[in-house]
């Protein structure tokens, strides 16, 4: 088994865990879910290809305007979690619609909890999605926060159980730091091998807020920077060829760097890349 740390694949998608128009969103689960089961709006890596919008612009018409513009068919699914969730909880809400999209693989929430992501901002504290959307990203960033919750079952046991697990190109800050914050995934993590992708190309992230957390945080925003952050648990840091140059440097925080072409701006890009990362796990 190979497990895959993932939090948003992308901007948009990062409005995780939170109510809108009543139904739950946890964009980045349901994210996985339709990418897994090809169903993913790959333009926007947001909601569901070839989604119908009837409900969300009734909703406008009628007075109640969306911060997000769910579709129709992502609306059932957000309805139906939403229900599944409120009897069993968020895990077997997931399992059930995994099965449900035909999906063999597992996908696990990283907690039953609330997991809320705050951004410190030069005009106040903003929660995630609206620094994300209402703000643009713009505002400039003095911290990042987010609460401590606890792991859902059976994480800890899934990643020791894993003959890898795999980072992908991630915020590394509002995507993979919550995870990490988990009782018990860093000690997890150092007794499998860590394969990850650097999200962060020369000095700037491929796209999305990144290196403005980073830099927030203090920490260099570069693939050295990356690595650092996870220096205790990786085994392998994943850097695009235009970052050659750092190998050495890499090489005294990671025991194995990797330089390839890690842009995915094709199928064919991804497929590459995904058979490096495979081809990296011993
Ligand atoms: P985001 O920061 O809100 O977009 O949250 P994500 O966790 O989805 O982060 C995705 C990360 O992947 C971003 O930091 C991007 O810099 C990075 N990224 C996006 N596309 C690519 C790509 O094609 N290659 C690499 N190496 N990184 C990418």
């Amino acid at each position: 088994m190979i497990t895959v740390l993932s939090g948003g694949t992308g901007t948009p998608k990062s409005l995780e865990n939170d109510y809108f128009s009543g139904v739950y969103v946890s964009a980045d689960i349901d994210t996985v879910l339709y990418t897994m089961a090809d169903m993913i709006n790959d333009e926007l890596w947001y909601g569901v290809k070839d989604d119908t919008f009837i409900t969300h612009e009734r909703l406008e018409e009628i007075g109640c305007p969306e911060l997000l513009r769910i579709g129709d068919i992502d609306r059932a699914t957000k309805i139906q979690k939403t229900q599944l969730m409120e009897r069993h909880g968020l895990k077997r809400a997931c399992e059930i619609q995994a099965k449900n999209m035909g999906i063999e693989s597992k996908v696990i929430p990283m907690s039953e909890e609330y997991s809320d992501i705050k951004i410190v901002t030069d005009i106040g504290e903003l929660e995630f999605h609206d620094f994300l959307i209402k703000h643009q990203s713009q505002p400039k960033v003095l911290d990042v926060k987010f609460s401590k919750v606890s792991p859902t079952e059976g994480i800890i046991e899934t990643i020791r159980n894993s003959r890898a697990v795999i980072i992908g190109p991630s915020n590394p800050i509002t995507s993979i730091s919550p995870i990490l914050s988990l009782e018990g995934v860093r000690e997890a993590l150092k007794d499998t091998y860590v394969v990850a992708v650097s999200p962060i190309i020369g000095s700037n992230a491929v796209s999305g807020p990144a290196s403005k957390f980073m830099e927030a945080l203090n920490v260099e925003v570069s693939s050295v920077g990356v690595a650092q952050l996870y220096k205790d648990f990786l085994d392998n840091i994943v850097i695009d060829d235009k970052d050659s140059s750092l190998n050495s440097q890499l090489k005294q925080i990671v025991n194995k760097v990797t330089i390839t072409n890690t842009i995915m701006n094709s199928l064919d890009a991804k497929k590459n890349l995904a058979q490096i990362i495979i081809d990296c796990i011993p």
